[in-house]
């Protein structure tokens, strides 16, 4: 592993997309985002990504400059259709639009749809949070079909991610749960193919219908060292999280993400990759006049982490709590890639290389 400062991974991300024509806003923000994954330890929807963006966006997958366009505006609910573009710079944009309607109102629903990838959905979750806002988001990533439903050896789910946010206040840090709805997200098997961190038991079903942890059975023989196979066209399928219940929620994130949002669930059809996302935020200041909730999270999350662990695991956390430890560590001593991650942007980029730490 390498590690590198995430200011200069950032620098250098910005200057790739740059070079592909990003205005110096879009292209910033792609990059923070991106190492903003690294540093909270979601390598999966960190800069790994770079080299399938940069292709995405020579093909058309991926659209620069693209902003929101408004389909309906109903006040309380905005629908918006992000034409491909950026997600990175889309989520920026829907989360501040549905922080602005909820102090209004004190509940907003957005509906964002034809996302380009949209990363790491806790960061969606967070900057509401700062606002001061719950947010619940509801995602899926139509044409990414990977995921198996319970029971099932063929695909018919993409990772479609749930994600809640609650806001810290004082001491108290926001608590962010975020997570894919299959046990691991494929940018994690794409990790794992890479050299990064070896994949849980089974969490993989071949294309013989038997459970596994190796990402050769997810995308298939015949792959060479660089991006894998289209991952929706690859041979095995990643198993849903949580049984039957998780595969439950996977469904349920395909219709509210997918169907509602307009932007299209999972078929069997070929569909450019993209993320619908719907978003409820909710304003406590406004919904709890008695202005106890943030007294009560605090109460609550204190009783939880004071549960005596079982013998042999860690202190128990509440979500958001290993994030929040990782960027700080990360942020301080840097972030820990896999060299062929850092090599492969090394070789797209025809400047100067990122500065490693150590
Ligand atoms: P994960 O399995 O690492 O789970 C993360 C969640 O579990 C977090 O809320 C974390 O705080 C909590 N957590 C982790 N360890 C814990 C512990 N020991 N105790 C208590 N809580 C703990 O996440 P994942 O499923 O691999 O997803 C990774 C990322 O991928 C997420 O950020 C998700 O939004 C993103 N994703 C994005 C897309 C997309 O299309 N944009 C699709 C799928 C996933």
């Amino acid at each position: 592993m390498e590690r590198i400062e995430a200011g200069a991974l950032t620098a250098l991300v910005t200057r790739l997309l740059r070079a592909k024509g990003a205005q110096e806003d879009e292209a910033r923000d792609v990059a923070t985002s991106l190492v903003g994954a690294n540093l909270t330890g979601h390598d999966s929807h960190g800069v790994v990504r770079v080299p399938k963006y940069l292709s995405w966006i020579d093909d058309g997958t991926l659209r620069l400059g693209r902003d929101l366009e408004i389909v309906n505006d109903g006040g309380v609910f905005v629908v918006a259709d992000g034409g491909h573009g950026m997600g990175q710079v889309l989520g920026r944009r829907i989360v501040d639009l549905g922080v602005g309607r909820a102090r209004e109102h004190g509940v907003a629903i957005t509906a964002l749809r034809r996302s380009g990838h949209i990363g790491r959905i806790g960061e969606w979750a967070e900057r509401a949070a700062a606002e001061g806002l719950v947010s619940i988001h509801c995602v899926n990533v139509s044409g990414s079909v990977l995921v198996a439903p319970f029971g099932a050896r063929e695909k018919r789910f993409s990772t479609a991610p749930f994600t809640v946010g609650i806001p810290g206040k004082g001491e108290a840090p926001p608590l962010i749960l975020d997570f894919a709805t299959s046990l691991v997200a494929e940018g994690k098997v794409l990790n794992a193919f890479k050299g990064g961190k070896t994949l849980p038991d089974d969490c993989i079903i071949s294309d013989r219908g038997e459970l596994s942890s190796d990402p050769v059975d997810f995308y298939g023989p015949g792959i060479d060292g660089s991006r894998p196979s289209a991952a929706a066209s690859s041979a095995g399928a990643l198993v849903a999280m949580g049984l039957h219940k998780g595969s439950g929620l996977a469904f349920m994130m395909e219709l509210l993400g997918g169907a509602l949002t307009g932007g299209g669930v999972c078929g069997p059809e070929k569909k450019p990759v993209a993320n619908g996302m719907l978003s409820i935020f909710l304003d406590p200041a406004r919904l709890d006049p008695a202005n106890d909730f943030h007294a009560e999270v605090v109460r609550f999350t204190d009783w939880v982490r004071s549960a005596q662990p079982r013998p042999g695991m860690g202190p128990v956390l509440a979500p958001g709590d290993l994030e929040r430890g990782l960027r700080e560590k990360h942020s301080r001593e840097g972030v820990m890639l896999p060299p062929e991650v850092i090599d492969a942007l090394r070789r797209l980029d025809t400047s100067s290389h990122p500065r490693a730490v150590r």
